[in-house]
């Protein structure tokens, strides 16, 4: 019975994640699948998404100074993060030219993250600017 109750719990976890708009932190899909399922527990998330980022189901971003977030979408793709607001968005997989030089480690993958500012951010920076 546990163990179904869990797997209902995973899914329930994996498609909430996978509606996100973009990018929610670990909080976030757990607000968002208490709604739907208010005796999930908020460990029960944060390990379900570091359980299946481990396993290569779901990237983790891990970004300066701001907690996880979670990507349902796992094909290569860049990723841009507002610095003011925290925004993330997706940008198309554009292939960094290889390093001439490895320092020794066998590269497995590579993840692209652009800072800047959102165009919502850009407006408001630019309104204060006026000021
Ligand atoms: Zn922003
Ligand atoms: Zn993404």
């Amino acid at each position: 019975m546990a163990y179904k109750r869990n797997t209902h719990q995973k899914e329930l976890i994996l498609s909430v994640l996978g509606e996100a708009p973009c990018h929610p932190t670990a909080g976030e899909v757990y607000e968002r699948v208490r709604l739907r399922c208010p005796t999930v527990s908020r460990s029960t998330v944060f390990r379900v998404l570091s359980d299946q980022a481990a396993e290569g189901r779901i990237l983790r971003l891990h970004l300066d100074g701001e907690a996880d977030r979670y990507d349902a979408a796992t094909a290569p793709h860049c990723h841009v993060c507002c610095r003011r607001c925290g925004r993330v968005a997706d940008l198309p997989w554009t292939d960094p030219p290889p390093p001439a030089d490895t320092a020794g480690f066998t590269l497995e993958g590579c993840s692209v993250v652009y800072r800047g500012l959102c165009p919502a951010c850009r407006m408001d920076s630019n309104a204060e600017r006026r000021l």
